[in-house]
């Protein structure tokens, strides 16, 4: 079977949705149920329905489009990112993997291929943490690990809770074996396929942070009048936590192993104020569960000794801890098989952002496609992917849902 992309039109298309934004383009600002994310969602349905799909939305808003397959009652073949993009970034990241996995579907149906099982694309709510604070709302919802209740809660920061919507929440969680896989196309969002000139990455495995709160409590006191063998300056317990991390992120010896310190506020925050409380938040990841766990434990011990030295109270809360996944191993071969049978180099590849597809590999076997995108630059106006890429990801893509759809395909 031969499959044609037409790059030009997923080119047009990305234009085009980069023109539903609150800034102008190439600054892509579509925050989820602003104005422009919902003239987007409107318009991206349209396309859809006008390429012959049938298109429903969840209460959510999560946008579904299905090319209806023989066998209906076998789970569908999923494939899909998010359209909605955080304040000053760029107009490829999310949507690559919703217009290029549209043009995918649009080359199939030309190229006289009938689904056995559906393929569906799917345009995730609310990817981004903008609005209410947590990444990937959409999936979290579609595969039940974010309850209704939880979601019911979340506020935005104007205090407003999620009420964009029809229905009710407790219908958004996917019935059991909906899909019977998932395949995420996207740009890398780093440097590595560019730099290895290497036009395709398939991952494998993709990391997930674990979010920490440390709070560091000592005793102020006047910078002159104090004596050094009598502090209890939570600054410098705070210095040694954030080190801590440093050396327990390096300790695995695995280069996938990472911890951040992105986050210190200090207590009165004076120069001549010896400081009484330090709040720290870090963020740890991993492609492997039990490396992270293990760099946690490294930095709990560390903050024991560092509290017990320094005389200071050490008080830490986790804020989120997502566990990493490994890729569905037939999406991973299928997508290996896709790029041999069309001739081009691939790389295995982790994942350091994480996805929807980190969710969506709690319910079906999931991997993810990469393309390359200019120096690695993503949340930004610079973001780049050059139209052969976009059109290199749509061919594997596509000769990838038709070997899910019909698991029989012989690709000849
Ligand atoms: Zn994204």
């Amino acid at each position: 079977m031969q499959i044609n992309i037409d790059a030009d039109r997923i080119v047009a298309d990305l234009e085009k949705l980069a023109t539903f934004s609150d800034t102008e383009s190439p600054v892509i600002t579509r925050v989820v149920y602003s104005e422009s994310d919902n003239k987007a969602r409107a318009w991206l349905k349209e396309q859809c329905e006008a390429s012959g799909l049938t298109v429903r939305k969840d209460p959510l808003g999560n946008l579904f489009a299905c090319w209806q397959g023989t066998d209906t009652a076998a789970g569908a073949v999923g494939t899909g990112s998010h359209i909605d993009a955080i304040p000053h970034s760029g107009r490829f990241d999310g949507t690559v993997g919703v217009l290029g996995a549209l043009e995918s579907i649009r080359a199939l149906q030309r190229s006289g291929f009938k689904p056995r099982r559906s393929i569906e694309l799917l345009a995730f709510i609310s990817e981004e943490p903008t609005r209410f604070g947590i990444g990937c709302l959409g999936s979290r919802m579609l595969c039940g690990s974010l309850t209704p209740e939880k979601a019911a809660a979340l506020k935005d920061r104007e205090d407003q809770p999620l009420t964009n919507f029809t229905g009710t929440l407790a219908e958004v969680k996917l019935p059991a074996n909906y899909y019977s896989s998932f395949v995420e196309l996207h740009i890398e969002q780093g440097p590595i396929l560019e730099k290895e000139n290497i036009p395709l990455g398939i991952v494998t495995s993709i990391a997930a942070p674990a979010a920490l709160r440390i709070l560091i409590e000592g005793e102020g006191g006047h910078a002159g009048a104090v004596l050094m063998p009598a502090r209890r300056d939570a600054f410098l317990g705070a210095a040694e936590i954030a080190l801590a991390v440093e050396a327990a992120a390096k300790a695995t010896g695995v280069i996938d192993s990472v911890g951040t310190c992105g986050l210190v506020e200090v207590f009165p925050g004076l120069a001549n104020s010896i400081p009484s409380k330090v709040k720290l938040e870090l963020d740890i990841r991993d492609s492997d569960l039990a490396r992270r766990d293990s760099m946690l434990q490294a930095i709990w011990k560390a903050c024991d000794e560092i509290r017990a030295r320094r005389k200071l109270k050490i008080t830490s809360s986790t804020i989120n801890a997502d566990a990493p996944c490994t890729c569905g191993s037939e999406v991973v071969a299928a997508l290996e098989s896709s790029c041999q049978k069309e001739g081009i180099v691939y790389k295995k590849m982790v994942s350091r952002a994480y996805h929807d597809s980190l969710f969506m590999s709690r319910i079906a076997p999931t991997a993810m496609l990469f393309i390359p995108c200019k120096n690695g630059f993503s949340h930004r106006p610079e973001e780049y992917a050059a139209p052969q890429d976009l059109a290199n990801g749509a061919l594997v893509l596509a000769r990838t849902l038709a070997t899910l759809s019909t698991g029989l395909y012989s690709g000849s």
